[in-house]
């Protein structure tokens, strides 16, 4: 090729301006890096290293850094779960990520395997067909504990999972009139959508839900979060086009179809065992007893409140829920736990106007909370808003006071309220104890 003096003459200019290009995109990647990395080393840091459900596990020897997966994640950019370090992409807030598995559909390299578990931390799946029954005939399991996490999933597998329950009935024989078809524990999008399609199926059904409300893991999403679903079929309603809405909007929206539809939920009632007896079940909760044909399984993977198993917490006064801090202004308060839903309490609870609040934590370290909720708390504590009890646990609840024991010294603090925010018994041995085959995955498919 042959080139003129005058193009010559531009010759640097382009080659500079190519540089600077070059220099600059290259500051910016590098850049990027640093601040994924720094997210990481922070999720790492603060223990949110364990993914709750599904979620990609990546062959970097195949990846190309192309950042599909990052764009598509819906998560993103409300939640930065996805993030490129040295050119390959990672899993940088690994307890954000609940399992889109969109990422896995974007990769052009096949870079990406969803997983459960991870070596350090195995999830528990119990063993179900393709007709959600388990390896106890009779017992069928439906939405993230069968391993479906997502709320389209759950609510179309909830209907599923009930017209098999509904094709396996074996024909009634007179018996008990008092017996039911099916007994489903849990009312989140996974049980709800199963009692509405078993309410359309004329089944006869009970359906137990631990706490007061519809929603399961949706009721404990952060206020405003925004909710990313999927058109889906609700029984009884029909198809329903939602797409990205908030905490607020779709549980107001359950709670219309709940009250429209006249479906009935048994609330705040907690089913303790299930024994398998001679024609069926015997579901026993803590405020009554069901005998039934089959059970419906769609608990989520919550689990039930850690109890603190002291005297005096069966008093109305102990919650294991905050549901509006606003409940507590003027009060004498105790929060117990140190996670993030804990220091959120507490906090919230310390910002309302004449509110005495207390923490209560066994640790010596709010290590397991988000940074910016551990920023919270020292903050309110230097304000003199809260009071912070690290190294210490309650021995017992009274009308009007909490007992507790720190460094040996017992502490008696006056007493409105107990929030118990101690996380959750998983349920993997209640649904043993069924005789239901449970399979512990360490990042394996
Ligand atoms: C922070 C966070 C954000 C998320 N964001 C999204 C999102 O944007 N989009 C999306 O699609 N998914 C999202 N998910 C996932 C989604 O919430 C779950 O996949 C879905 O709620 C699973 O529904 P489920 O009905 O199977 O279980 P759950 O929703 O967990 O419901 C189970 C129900 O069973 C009850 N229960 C348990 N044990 C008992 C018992 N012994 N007796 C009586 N009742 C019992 C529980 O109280 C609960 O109400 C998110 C999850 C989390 C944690
Ligand atoms: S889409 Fe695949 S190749 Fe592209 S960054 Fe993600 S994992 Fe790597």
């Amino acid at each position: 090729m042959v080139l003129y003096s005058f193009q010559l003459y531009f010759l640097p200019i382009y080659i500079g301006t190519l540089l600077l290009i070059t220099i600059l995109y290259m500051r910016r990647r590098n850049r990027e890096y640093r601040q994924n990395k720094a997210i990481l080393k922070a999720a790492l840091e603060s223990g949110m290293d364990q993914p709750s459900s599904l979620y990609p596990k990546f062959n970097h020897a195949r990846c190309i850094g192309c950042g599909a997966c990052i764009a598509i994640c819906p998560e993103h950019p409300h939640h930065k779960v996805l993030g490129l370090i040295d050119g390959k992409s990672n899993l940088i807030t690994p307890s954000e990520c609940i399992g889109h598995g969109a990422c896995k559909e974007a990769c052009p390299m096949g870079a990406i395997t969803l997983v459960f578990g991870t070596t350090e931390r195995g999830v528990d799946i119990p063993k179900t067909g393709d007709d959600f029954e388990t390896d106890v005939p009779g017992v069928f399991i439906a939405g993230e504990l069968g391993g479906s996490g997502l709320i389209k999933n759950a609510i179309e597998k909830g209907r599923l999972a009930i017209e098999s329950v509904h094709r396996k009935l074996p024909a009634r024989s007179g018996g008990d009139p008092a017996e039911l078809d099916v007994v489903i524990i849990g009312a989140g999008p996974a049980g709800f959508s199963a009692t509405l399609s078993a309410m359309q199926k004329n089944i006869r059904y009970a359906t137990v839900e631990q706490e007061d409300a519809i929603g399961g893991t949706v009721v404990f999403y952060p206020k405003g979060k925004l909710v990313m679903t999927a058109p889906v079929e609700y029984p009884t309603v029909g198809p329903v086009e939602m797409r990205e809405t908030t905490r607020e909007e779709l549980l107001e929206f359950w709670s219309g179809i709940e009250r429209d539809s006249g479906v009935k939920i048994n609330f705040s009632e907690c089913v303790e065992k299930v024994t398998r007896v001679d024609s069926g079940f015997e579901v026993k909760t803590n405020r009554s007893s069901y005998r039934t044909r089959s059970v419906l399984l769609t608990l989520g993977r919550r689990g039930t409140p850690r109890k603190l198993e002291v005297p005096g917490e069966d008093l109305p006064k102990v919650v294991y829920r905050l549901q509006d801090p606003a409940d507590f202004r003027g009060k004498h308060v105790l929060v117990v736990g140190g996670g993030d839903s804990a220091l959120e309490a507490a906090t919230s609870i310390a910002a309302e106007p004449g509110a005495t609040v207390a923490i209560s934590y066994r640790s010596e370290a709010f290590s397991r909370a988000k940074e910016k909720n551990r920023r919270k708390a020292h903050e309110a504590e230097k304000a003199g808003q809260l009071n912070v009890l690290l190294k210490s646990s309650v021995t017992r609840i009274t009308q009007d006071a909490v007992e507790l024991e720190q460094n040996g010294k017992s502490i008696t603090l006056k007493n409105e309220g107990v929030i118990v925010c101690a996380g959750g018994v998983l349920p993997t041995k209640f649904i043993q104890d069924i005789g239901v085959t449970v399979e512990t995955k360490y990042g394996t498919p």
